[in-house]
């Protein structure tokens, strides 16, 4: 991995470059940042989609209960993970 500014050789723990002092800017990093999800966001979501799916399932609607269900207990386990 070089740095973008200078070209200089990065080491894989360096958080900028020795040479021009740039920060190094990893390829993952802005995609991991958008995707994380902050974790009461994330229960809560789950959560709120856990009880549409309670009220669907009471009311006959089992398979849209089941899809909510399929997308809200992720949603609260990776929340209560992370929290
Ligand atoms: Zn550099």
């Amino acid at each position: 991995m070089k740095c973008l500014s200078c070209g200089a050789i990065l080491r894989p723990q360096d958080h900028q470059c020795r040479r021009c002092g740039r920060a190094v800017q990893r390829p993952g990093d802005a995609v991991a940042r958008k995707m994380t999800l902050p974790p009461r966001v994330a229960v809560t979501c789950g959560t709120l989609l856990l009880a549409v799916a309670a009220v669907l399932f009471l009311y006959g609607a089992g398979a849209f209960a089941a899809v909510l269900l399929c997308l809200g207990a992720p949603l609260v386990l990776v929340g209560l993970l992370m929290g």
